[in-house]
């Protein structure tokens, strides 16, 4: 093929726009995402050779090599990995697969800092080359194909590159970067690379090579030598002992699978023996990702087995409610040629998922139990960030469904955050047999919702639920430690014996002489109301609405209307107060009982969030009435 060129895709030209003209902080992270290219692809140059062992063309020592010219100012980072064909070169590095580019181009237009970090997080690294370069070329032999379909990718990042054939002996790819010239100055220096290879690549588990450096005493200076020398530890940082990992190494392996700017909360690293052998090093992230709420993303852990990457997306080795935690999972008992649909059946993967799941619940949670207030203000960022993820377990994990609820936090009437179940049961009152709760659209609504009254004054905390996912949680979990959870405005209030004698002689005889106007308000809201009663739950409230204990709760129905779903139509109930000044007055007002019933009822629906069916007609009775 001679020389073609060709036109980037459009995302491809957005992302070098951006690449080239906005990135000013951690630049060096090109080199990073380069290593790891070059990492990646001895790696599945590893895993096609378990099936043909030819493709290693008698060189079976994977490695990279990072070497420069001064002169011609160019930066190489070789390795012998998989290589590219050229069809490979044309749609890896001219087009981009994955979804997305929109979002990193979002954020990257409207961060403040252009941070070239976050290059990494959206699978976009081989274009951080030209960070630093004015044009990359990229030589390269998809292994086992023969040396005169060798390829030279060539671009400057703008419009287009180039591609063409070339003769090639040795399998691989070697990426050069032709540097401006205010990079020359600083990326051509052994100390520079090496000290970004030790800050980024120490833990890759090949040998990464440079030139090894040698006191010149007639130039008076470091001379680069023809002598190469292994630069980073290359050994995989898991397969270490854990007493020889400094924290910043932990850190920077995180950051290196993560793309993630902001150290992890907290990670565990084991060696798990017995019927299943194998390493984990899992992370907790202390930030979720844009992507969090997709339930088909790609999980975050790595499969090795016996230090041979497998995937990358092993979703059979952690719970769907996991999906945030990152990290490696290396197998001695699997065999290297697993796929993915063996991987969902095998009893050692069934294993591993069980072990890790647990592991990742204990370090969660360490931290909420901790007597350190760091560790419990950790835990509570944790909550913020992936709470409702972890409710999902709820109804995934049955096995689990204990340990979970422990972990859950939630707002209650006595504090705003962090309030456990257990917390909650050690301030229930003497007699009190439920874990009353409340579901709203934010926590406002919650607290002011008329039908806590009764529970504010007699000192009961009753539970803010005010996530969406609450809803969906609470018909997953009925109680905890054999306490029901228990609506506060489904069904009728019945605080057992949390109420005396004295008070329900009293509210008997008030509904008894209440009974009349009850009866008239029953009719008049014979459409809108399945029932009218009295209630001892209002104290200040004249009036609220409540659902039938099996009926959906109004909140539900609410949430299920806005997202264009239909909701069963059931009616609710009123509840009066019949001590309030304004039902009282009521009864005694002939004239005007139809409009007061029906504002009555249209109030108790404003106070918990809903819409009117007819806002207008409220609208003229309040006039009615405002007028008179
Ligand atoms: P990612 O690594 O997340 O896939 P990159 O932009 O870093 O995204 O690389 C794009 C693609 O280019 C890679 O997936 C790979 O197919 C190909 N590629 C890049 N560098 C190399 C290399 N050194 N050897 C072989 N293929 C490479
Ligand atoms: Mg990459």
């Amino acid at each position: 093929m001679t020389k073609q060129t060709h036109a980037f895709q459009a995302e491809v030209k957005q992302i070098l726009h951006l690449v080239t003209h906005s990135l000013y902080s951690n630049k060096e992270i090109f080199l990073r995402e380069l290593v790891s290219n070059a990492s990646d692809a001895c790696d599945k140059l590893r895993f096609e050779a378990l099936d043909n062992a030819a493709l290693y063309e008698d060189a079976p020592n994977l490695e990279v090599r990072v070497f420069f010219d001064t002169e011609a100012k160019t930066l190489t980072i070789r390795d012998n990995g998989i290589g590219m064909s050229a069809d490979e070169a044309a749609s890896h590095l001219g087009t981009i697969a994955k979804s997305g580019t929109r979002e990193f181009v979002a954020r990257l237009e409207g961060e403040q800092k252009k941070d070239a970090n976050l290059i990494g997080q959206f699978g976009v690294g081989f274009y951080s080359g030209f960070i630093v370069a004015d044009r990359i070329t990229v030589e390269c032999r998809r292994a086992g194909l023969p040396a005169d379909q060798g390829v030279r990718w060539s671009s400057e990042g703008t419009g287009e590159y180039e591609l063409e054939t070339i003769d090639r002996t040795t399998r691989g790819t070697d990426v050069i970067l032709h540097l401006r010239d205010e990079e020359a100055d600083e990326f051509l220096k052994t100390w520079k690379l090496k000290s970004v290879i030790g800050k980024y690549s120490d833990h890759i588990s090949l040998p990464i090579l440079m030139k090894k450096e040698s006191w010149d005493d007639e130039k008076k200076e470091q001379v680069v030598t023809d002598e190469w020398e292994t630069v980073n530890k290359a050994a995989a940082l898991w397969t270490r002992s854990k007493s020889d990992i400094t924290d910043a190494e932990y850190q920077a392996f995180y950051q290196q699978i993560s793309y993630d700017t902001q150290p992890p909360l907290a990670y565990t690293h084991n060696r798990v023996e017995g019927r299943s052998e194998y390493t984990q090093l899992l992370f907790v992230p202390a930030k979720a990702p844009f992507d969090l709420w997709n339930r088909d993303k790609r999980g975050g852990v790595k499969l090795y087995v016996k230090r041979v990457f497998i995937m990358d997306d092993a979703e059979a080795l952690m719970p769907v409610y996991l999906r945030f935690v990152k990290g490696v999972i290396d197998s001695a008992d699997l065999p290297l040629n697993v796929s993915r649909e063996l991987l969902q059946e095998s009893r050692d993967v069934k294993a591993i998922r069980e072990g890790s799941t647990k592991r990742v619940l204990g370090m969660l949670e360490s931290l909420a139990d901790s007597e350190s207030a760091e560790d419990k203000a950790k835990y509570q960022a944790f909550w913020n960030e992936f709470g409702a993820v972890l409710k999902e377990g709820i109804g995934e994990d049955f096995a689990n469904r204990e340990r979970l609820a422990k972990l859950f936090r939630f707002a209650s009437t006595h504090a705003d955050e962090g309030v456990s179940f257990a917390d909650y049961v050690s301030r229930m009152k003497e007699g009190q047999e439920a874990i009353y709760v409340i579901t709203a659209d934010s926590l406002t609504a919650a607290k002011s919702s008329p039908q806590l009254e009764i529970f504010r004054k007699k000192g009961i905390e009753v539970l803010l639920l005010v996530d969406r996912v609450d809803e969906w949680l609470l018909s997953h979990l009925y109680e905890f430690e054999g306490k029901p959870l228990q609506s506060v405005a489904k069904g009728a209030v019945d605080l057992g014996t949390l109420q005396d004698e004295e008070e329900k002689k009293q509210a008997e005889a008030v509904a008894e002489a209440f009974k009349p106007t009850l009866d008239k308000l029953k009719d008049a809201l014979k459409d809108r109301a399945k029932d009218v009663r009295v209630t001892t739950r209002l104290v200040d409230s004249p009036a609220c609405l409540v659902v039938e204990e099996g009926d959906m709760s109004s909140h539900l129905a609410r949430m299920l209307k806005q997202s264009g779903q239909s909701a069963p139509k059931s009616q609710p109930i009123l509840e009066v107060n019949a001590e309030h000044a304004l039902v009282k007055r009521m009864a005694a007002d002939e004239g005007r009982f139809d409009d007061l019933a029906n504002i009555l009822f249209d109030q108790a629906m404003l106070a918990e969030g809903g819409q009117l069916d007819d806002p207008a007609a409220y609208v003229a009775r309040v006039t009615r009435l405002l007028a008179a």
